[in-house]
């Protein structure tokens, strides 16, 4: 990979890592966009499913059939509004013993959850 290439990927990766709103691929190279223009919308595509595979980024399919995207690796959860569309970070010991609990029960591992609550945010009820 020439350097090029390496640091258009770490702008792609630092700029998603800086948004804390759960960008779509549009508003995240939009993001990109504006920090460095030469950076075209195929390569922040390309880069952003590389760094879903490597588990750098976390992809967040809703219902609306648009993926949205976290640079957030830690473990979380996350909440859709239906009214505003926002997503919003869960982060809960609930869930994470609710899991454990089917571990035992079920005799198996997980390793990776994915859940997304749906309904009225706050500030939309
Ligand atoms: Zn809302
Ligand atoms: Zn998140």
């Amino acid at each position: 990979m020439n350097t090029r290439n390496t640091k258009q990927k770490e702008i792609i990766l630092h700029t998603l890592q800086n948004m804390n709103t759960h960008p779509t691929i549009l508003e995240l190279y939009d993001a990109v966009h504006e920090i460095d223009p030469s950076i075209g919308q195929a390569t922040v595509y390309r880069n952003v499913s590389k760094f879903v595979k490597e588990n750098l980024v976390q992809k967040i399919p809703t219902n609306d059939g648009i993926d949205h995207y976290d640079g957030n690796c830690n473990k979380h959860y996350h909440f859709v509004c239906q009214k505003c569309h926002r997503l919003v970070d869960l982060y809960g010991n609930e869930a994470d013993y609710l899991f454990g609990e089917i571990e035992k029960k079920h005799h198996l591992q997980i390793s990776d959850i994915h859940i997304l609550c749906e309904g009225i945010c706050n500030e939309c009820k």
